[in-house]
């Protein structure tokens, strides 16, 4: 189906309103499952938390809103994954490695 007639502004505005919380309640998502899922060692809900991050950010892409602070702060530059030490990354001396793609960064961690 294809849209002929630019959408009017005002549903624009509800449509990016809708996706600002959407992405409010995934970034509280991403990373509650991360501490449930290193509580519980389990592998599959790392996954499901990285899923989650993926959602959030093809979701702030479309509605072009913006990523929030916390989750800019835990997302590999490299692969555009959201990792969480202890989860999918490692914190080596002053770096923190994503074990997704390999790749190194100085951490940023501090702010949180
Ligand atoms: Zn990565």
């Amino acid at each position: 189906m294809r849209r002929k007639k630019p959408r009017p502004r005002r549903v624009l505005e509800k449509r990016r309103r809708i996706a600002i919380r959407r992405i409010k309640k995934l970034t509280r998502l991403v990373f509650s499952t991360y501490k449930e899922a290193i509580a519980n060692g389990d592998r599959e809900l790392v996954e499901i938390a990285r899923e989650y991050g993926v959602l959030l950010r093809r979701i702030a892409h479309i509605h072009k809103v913006k990523v929030p602070e916390v989750v800019e702060m835990f997302t590999c530059p490299k692969c555009k994954n959201v990792v969480f030490p202890g989860a999918n990354a490692e914190v080596v001396g002053r770096k923190i490695k994503c074990l997704i793609c390999g790749n190194e960064r100085d951490h940023r961690l501090n702010a949180v």
